[in-house]
């Protein structure tokens, strides 16, 4: 299953990612799709991207070759106070911000209540934030409800990310117990590959396959076109 628009993808500005931002659009192209993401990783993550990436953006044309380019960014959440670790300068030209926890910057395993803080913080004080980043990631175990309460509350949105079916411990369970909570809630969600090589790009059957299973709503689910993506977070088509 293939998604309209994927609004978490990284390029080999990272050694760990192994495609360039030219072979991610190609691949979206061959795939039929509308967009794509850059959201690279925030440079306190070790392999993450200097500020100059991110702030070189804005002399990206909006379209590649008849794809959308979403500028953005991966930022990490540095503690409980909600720190990020990008400033406005280079957070100015983005159009999508994933804001996430990534056990190099964040310690796995607090309590839950430092988790929910954490989360909490980093909503309120970064309103350039618009989506929350594998949320359901077990290592950083939180109180759901909470957050998704502050989710609604200030129009962000949830990704599911179908790369954390394979890598981040628990992701199965919490997602669903995420998504039942934003079916329950009625707050958004987009799913997500988080690729790390462009054959990846738009391919989200694991996770279309836990929202069918709890009977997700269709209109929830954002990112199934450009407009309808665009209407929400307020970006030029
Ligand atoms: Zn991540
Ligand atoms: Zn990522």
């Amino acid at each position: 299953m293939i998604i309209a628009v994927d609004l978490h993808t990284h390029t080999s500005v990272s050694h760990h990612v192994y495609s360039t931002l030219e072979e991610n659009l190609a691949a979206a192209r061959r795939k039929g799709m509308e967009g794509i993401a850059v959201t690279n990783h925030g440079p306190r993550l070790g392999d993450g991207a200097h500020p100059w990436h991110f702030s070189s953006l804005k002399n990206f044309k909006s379209y590649v070759g008849g794809v959308r380019l979403l500028r953005g960014a991966e930022v990490n959440i540095l503690g409980e106070d909600g720190a990020i670790d990008l400033d406005d300068y280079a957070l100015a030209p983005l159009e999508i911000v994933i804001a996430s926890l990534h056990t190099p910057c964040f310690a796995p395993h607090q309590p839950p209540e430092t988790v929910t803080r954490a989360w909490l913080n980093a909503l309120d004080r970064n309103p350039k934030v618009n989506i929350l980043g594998h949320l359901g990631d077990g290592r950083f175990k939180c109180d759901y409800a909470a957050v998704l309460q502050r989710v609604k509350e200030t129009g962000r949105v949830v990704e599911i990310n179908h790369h954390s079916f394979d890598v981040r411990p628990g992701s199965h369970e919490n997602c669903r117990e995420i998504a039942l909570l934003c079916k329950e809630l009625g707050i958004p969600v987009v799913l997500t590959t988080d690729a790390h090589f462009s054959d990846d790009i738009g391919e989200v059957a694991n996770s279309r396959r836990l929202l069918d299973d709890i009977d997700f709503p269709d209109e929830l689910v954002l990112n199934t076109s450009l407009r309808r993506l665009a209407d929400y977070f307020g970006f030029e088509v």
